[in-house]
């Protein structure tokens, strides 16, 4: 095991340690992060801004990771909303921050 795995597994167990010390959130999730319950929905600027970052990274030439949320509220947008958030999807073989 590299030291890599070893300190993802480390973290891993520190954080279902530090989840059983929490009790059950009120929306029902056993641990704060990386509940989102409670957080606003997401603005047009915010997905807006998602986009115009996505966008700038893939114009350097790297993929961008774009959170979950903000993929997916492109997604719904439709037109070329949908088509970059199907690449960026795409491209990172679907891994999300
Ligand atoms: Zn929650």
């Amino acid at each position: 095991m590299d030291s890599d795995q070893h300190s993802g597994l480390t973290a891993w167990k520190r954080r279902q340690h530090a989840a059983r010390r929490f009790s059950p959130l009120d929306c029902g999730c056993p641990d704060p992060w990386p509940c989102r319950c409670s957080l606003p929905p997401l603005s047009d600027k915010m997905i807006d801004a998602g986009r115009d970052a996505a966008l700038h990274v893939l114009a350097v030439g790297q993929v961008p990771l774009l959170e979950v949320e903000v993929l997916q509220a492109l997604w719904r947008r439709g037109g070329e909303d949908r088509e970059l958030a199907e690449l960026l999807y795409t491209l990172t073989d679907g891994a999300i921050a």
